[in-house]
């Protein structure tokens, strides 16, 4: 068995997980938590991620119970993300990889959410929707690379809830409250629904609910909220799958949490004849075992770095990075 130690730290998250080709050994986070009502500030998680990071990777080896001789691998996310949050990965990665002669893996964390997602629900070549705080896409996978055939025009779905929880005065990250909130409600006020092509746009919606907040219940505006955002990314995604004729659906990202999205999921994906797939709770939001999984994948598909060539890329864009391992695996499979 091949042990790979992941880091992740693109942003509010710093999180070490240990895992081998069968089992996720271990998955230990500390999340940055800015004050009620403020966004992340990248200075201060990173000071965060920093301070952390020693007890985060202690806890990690103890759990999965492997002493960090065992790591075989080591992988951290190199991008895309907040600039002093990915540097504080990556030095620890380059330490660890230096110190103690391993061998290096940068991954890319939108791949992370995606690899990590197949690997857990045994998805065999699916559709993806990612959605979470730094992302929003309809990937289709084709010649060694996730493409983008569908996107946000401006915010994702995760910062459209932080910044409206924001508003009600809740502190990032705010998509379960308002989830909590908007199970209250089904009175719908009506708000702008943008899609265009495969594509959504959340701007207007998020300063139209802004509004609706002073003349109408606060359950009711994050029940639209939710109500009109979610349909938005399920009239994109069906509309994707009957263009791609997949028969798998896989939903992964932070968002992925939102048992209301997948309810929506679940109606488009009846409709079109396809099987939903959507990544257990616990591994929805960033995570050290994203970029475990991925990078002992890319490790064996013989993707490595020099530790003192491991930079960090704070807008890599997922269809930029080359997946050579899932075209391998989807040959064998078929
Ligand atoms: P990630 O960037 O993948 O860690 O995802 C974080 C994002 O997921 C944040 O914007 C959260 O508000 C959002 N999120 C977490 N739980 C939920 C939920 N139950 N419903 C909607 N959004 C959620
Ligand atoms: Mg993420």
């Amino acid at each position: 068995m091949t042990i790979c130690l992941g880091i992740e730290s693109t942003a509010h998250t710093f999180s070490c997980s240990l895992v081998d080709e069968q089992n996720i050994l271990s998955d230990v986070r500390s999340i940055y938590k800015p004050p009620e009502g403020s966004g992340i500030h990248p200075r201060e998680a990173s000071r965060h991620h920093a301070e952390e990071s020693a007890n985060v990777l202690r806890e990690a080896l103890a759990t999965a119970k492997v002493s960090i001789k065992d790591v075989d691998v080591l992988a951290y996310s190199a991008g895309p993300g907040l600039g002093p949050c990915l540097r504080v990965g990556a030095v620890v990665a380059r330490c660890l990889a230096s110190y103690h002669a391993k061998p290096l893996v940068p991954v890319n964390h939108a791949v992370g959410h995606v690899e990590l997602g197949i690997r857990l629900t045994h998805a065999r070549d699916p559709l993806v929707l990612l959605v979470s705080g730094g992302h929003c896409m309809i990937l289709l996978f084709s010649s060694r690379r996730w493409r983008v055939i569908g996107e946000t025009l401006d915010i994702t779905p995760g910062q459209l809830l932080d910044q409206f929880g924001r508003e009600l005065g809740f502190a990032s990250p705010c998509g379960a409250r308002i989830e909590e909130l908007a199970a209250k409600s089904s009175k719908y006020i009506r708000l702008p629904y943008t899609v265009k092509g495969n594509d959504v746009s959340y701007s207007g919606l998020l300063t139209a609910a802004k509004k609706a907040l002073s003349s109408n219940r606060v359950e009711d505006v994050c029940y639209s909220l939710q109500e009109t955002a979610f349909a938005m990314l399920a009239e994109a995604t069906e509309r994707a799958l009957a263009f791609s004729r997949k028969d798998e659906l896989l939903v992964v990202g932070g968002v992925a949490a939102n048992r209301r999205l997948a309810e929506m999921l679940a109606t488009i994906c009846d409709r079109q004849g396809a099987r939903l797939h959507v990544v257990p709770i616990r591994y929805a939001g960033d995570c050290g075992a994203q970029i475990a999984c991925t990078g002992l994948e890319a490790y064996k598909a013989g993707i490595m770095v020099e530790p003192m060539k491991a930079f960090v890329r704070q807008s890599w864009r997922i269809d930029a990075t080359d997946v050579p391992w899932r075209e391998q695996s989807i040959k064998i499979s078929s």
